[in-house]
């Protein structure tokens, strides 16, 4: 179906490279295929772009290869320097970057516009981490010898990422590595490759050498994917999407001990203490609930609230969500835009079927409308039961599962932090308490790998974003960021006494 899109959102769409870029510039698929990138709002096709085969994938390795020790050998102040342009660059052109990710992957503009300024961070975050890339020096217990701490480039680089945030994904990954020193290889998420190939026209634009990021766009990420884990000749592989698909890389990355950052999936448990104070709560969770819709690995998913307060917070919150505008992402005024594909509208409204088959009572939404795009509307489900799927499962989706704890004689936080930490996630947390014990207690005994009190939103270029359990390996942004791209080395000499 052609698009009837607005002609300006068309036309910023028509501008976008669509082929793959490797060795610094644009070329079509070997095979000369191409794929299409839907809107999900209308389901009308955007555009095609280039559908890479196993052939391109070694093209592209073999071109990050090649190009390693040049690139390592630059100055950090070079690399930081190219950062910092495309960092002005993605700032400059927020509305078009902003159009393209709304069209193709539905959040509400105003919400694109500010993914745009957290992922253009990561970039001025780590063209200042460039230049502060530190050593160690010490000497040995018997004084003989120094012992000479240094970091290197990791290597050639494996980038693999979700459609969730298109750009902040990459540029999470992508600044680490340029300031590294690394060379890449970028596979984004098919259903939002646009975004993607529009970064990487930045960055060309911004001065980055030729050979140092090649990305591959295509339909068969499995193929694509698997030629570089099992080449041999990567060095590190960073991940972000489901467990599923991460455990898979992690068996292939065994292969040859490559190194990994794995940022997964999440089941953010979110609770409201008695103390709490509930309209900060509920300002919390429409965050931690809403944002992209529902599809974010940090997304609150299980809503435990105590007895005492469960009527105000649910009634509250239900007025809220009730209150939100659905639509399409790009018309004025929208709050909630679709959900990425149908397959996903299909998802959340069985784990709200299956909820309510297992004694869930809807409060407000819960039915989805009729017409084109993937929508589903804001929805409040209150008695959840421990045995439905959503309590263990990603919802992705504008759906509110409440779950009481505690009672009149009990604060219920033993039941709370039991229920938390029964999943094996472990991504975030959050929790709403005014009692700075029970804030202490929650941070210490919630097994995730961030604790946000008394906020909904974890996410910052300045800190350390990841998880423990089945929810990955690593850290993304802040100091330890540029660590998963660098390899620490040691040089023994000694001390030379005559
Ligand atoms: P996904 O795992 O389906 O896909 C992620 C990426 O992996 C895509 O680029 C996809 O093409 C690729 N892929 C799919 N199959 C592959 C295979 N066999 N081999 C190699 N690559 C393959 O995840 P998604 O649906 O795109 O994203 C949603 C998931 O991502 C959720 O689970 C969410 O929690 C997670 N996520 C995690 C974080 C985090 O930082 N922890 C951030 C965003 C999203």
């Amino acid at each position: 179906m052609t698009a009837t899109i607005p002609s300006t959102t068309a036309e910023i769409i028509g501008r976008v490279p669509t082929d793959l870029f490797i060795d610094g510039r644009w070329v079509p698929a070997a095979s000369g295929a191409t794929f299409a990138v839907d809107n999900p709002a209308t389901e009308e096709t955007l555009t095609h772009v280039a559908d890479g085969d196993a052939t391109d994938a070694r093209r592209a390795l073999q071109t990050a290869v090649d190009h390693q020790a040049a690139w390592a050998a630059t100055s950090p102040r070079s690399r930081s320097e190219i950062l910092y342009r495309a960092y002005q660059l993605i700032i400059d052109r927020t509305d078009e970057i902003a159009a393209v990710m709304t069209a193709e992957m539905g959040k509400p503009l105003p919400e694109a516009r500010g993914e745009v300024a957290y992922g253009a961070e990561f970039f001025r975050w780590f063209a200042e981490e460039a230049v502060r890339i530190g050593g160690d020096h010490t000497i040995t217990g018997d004084g003989a010898n120094r012992i000479v701490v240094t970091r290197q480039p990791v290597g050639p680089c494996i980038l693999v990422t979700p459609w969730n945030f298109p750009l902040a994904m990459g540029t999470r990954k992508i600044g680490p590595a340029i300031a590294a020193g690394c060379t890449m290889v970028f596979k984004p998420a098919e259903l939002t490759p646009l975004t993607a190939l529009l970064l990487t026209d930045i960055l060309r634009e911004a001065g980055l050498p030729d050979g140092v990021l090649n990305v591959v766009t295509t339909s068969d990420p499995g193929t694509v994917v698997g030629e570089w884990m099992t080449s041999g000749r990567a060095r590190k592989v960073s991940f972000t999407g489901s467990t599923e698909v991460g455990k898979l890389l992690l068996g292939q990355a065994a292969g040859s001990v490559m190194r990994t950052s794995m940022e997964l999936g999440g089941n953010a448990p979110f609770i409201v203490c008695a103390d709490a104070d509930v309209d900060r709560a509920v300002d919390g969770i429409m965050v931690a609930k809403m944002r992209n819709m529902g599809q974010a690995c940090t997304a609150a998913n299980r809503i435990f609230v105590h007895r005492s307060v469960i009527d105000d917070f649910t009634d509250e919150l239900a007025a809220r969500m009730t209150g939100l505008v659905v639509g399409d992402g790009s018309a004025d005024g929208t709050q909630v835009g679709p959900l990425v594909e149908a397959k996903a509208a299909d998802k959340v409204a069985g784990l709200v079927d299956d909820a309510v088959g297992h004694g869930a009572r809807i409060v407000c939404g819960g039915r989805r409308p009729a017409g084109a795009g993937h929508f589903y509307p804001p929805t409040v489900l209150t008695d959840v039961h421990p045995g439905a799927e959503l309590m263990h499962t990603e919802i992705f989706g504008p759906v509110a599962a409440i779950i009481p704890f505690g009672g009149p004689d009990s604060d219920g936080l033993d039941e709370a932090i039991a229920l938390a930490n029964d999943t094996p996630w472990g991504l975030v947390g959050y929790a709403y308490t005014q009692d700075l014990d029970r804030a202490d207690r929650l941070s210490t005994e919630l097994q995730v790998g961030m604790v946000g009190i008394n906020t909904g939103l974890v996410s910052n270029p300045a800190a350390p974003f990841g998880g423990v359990k089945e929810s990955g390996l690593g850290r993304e942004g802040g100091r330890l960021g540029i660590e998963e791209f660098l390899d620490v080395k040691y040089v023994a000499r000694p001390i030379r006494t005559s």
